[in-house]
């Protein structure tokens, strides 16, 4: 690995400095993507990836990690291979309406799970940070919802303005939304990625409002350890996937931009609402390794 791409940091969620060993792997043990290359890092077969975990808050991170300001060789310049001749990533052929329809299927359920928690006859403005391929602001503008999404990944950003949506670079979107807040915010698969987390929170802080609703799912500490037994590791994947949050850890750090968990988890069985108490709703919740959570800001 090439030292000045990467950097130790005290734990970004509560700035403890007493961390443990969580966790090491060799790179060459991960699942290889082969539309990915890593290399402009300096990480081979052998590189040693460390996980730590924080003696105060619990938090489970990748430790050393990539400096923020070599992100983009993390996402895009090792991915150049990843949308070659890809007819899924290509507007209009038949892979790409499964791909797409497929997709969508699978991201649904975020808005009756989001539009629970506001008046559905509201105007209501929607931000997707980290939109990808636009799937969500696609279903967004089915209901009528006003969407906007950020990305880093200029191949993703162009692969949505095809379609028409509205999309933006971080700073691109600085520009344009300075100031501005949303009634609903999306982080749908992200923060496993943030490289930097107070970054990232200042900016949730910065486009929300009282009452915004957050949704966020992500990974847990307890996935390494479900596919270090199967002896296969694809999600706890150690470059990209670099925070791993306990229940009680993603709380402390949300609460610290005035957000708060929902008290209830809604499901809906013939068409009726269910209302279950958070805490109940946590431990029935078998262990996946992932979680979903809806925040509220106060
Ligand atoms: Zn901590």
């Amino acid at each position: 690995m090439k030292e000045e791409y990467f950097e130790y940091i005290p734990c970004p969620v509560c700035n403890g400095e007493q961390l443990e060993e969580f966790f090491k792997i060799a790179f060459g043990r991960l699942k290889q993507k082969r539309s990915l290359d890593y290399s402009c890092l300096g990480i081979h077969q052998g590189s040693i990836l460390k996980v730590s975990r924080c003696k105060g808050c619990k938090f489970v991170f990748v430790n050393p990690r990539v400096r923020r300001e070599y992100e983009h060789l993390v996402y895009n310049q090792s991915k150049q291979n990843m949308y070659l001749n890809k007819g899924r990533y290509t507007v209009g052929t038949v892979e790409n309406r499964d791909f797409a329809r497929q997709r969508k299927l699978k991201y649904f359920s975020i808005f009756p799970k989001m539009l629970n928690y506001v008046n559905p006859s509201d105007s209501l403005r929607l931000l997707d940070i980290g939109c990808g391929f636009g799937h969500i602001l696609s279903l967004a503008g089915e209901l009528g919802i006003e969407s906007i999404g950020v990305d880093i990944d200029e191949f993703r950003l162009d692969y949505c303005r095809q379609l028409g949506l509205k999309v933006f670079s971080p700073s691109e979107f600085k520009t344009c939304y300075e100031g501005e807040s949303f009634d609903l915010i999306v982080c749908q698969s992200v923060i496993e990625h943030v490289i930097d987390l107070n970054e990232f929170l200042s900016f949730i802080d910065s486009i929300s409002k009282e009452k915004s609703i957050l949704y966020l799912n992500g990974v847990t500490p307890y996935l390494i350890r479900k596919e270090n037994r199967r002896g296969m590791f694809v999600k706890a994947h150690f470059v990209e996937h670099v925070n791993y949050f306990y229940n009680s850890t993603l709380d402390f750090f949300m609460s610290r931009a005035g957000f708060k968990p929902a008290s209830h988890e809604i499901i809906i069985i013939n068409s009726r609402k269910i209302r279950i108490p958070l805490k109940l709703a946590r431990v029935m919740r078998p262990k996946t390794g992932f979680f979903e959570r809806i925040y509220i800001r106060s």
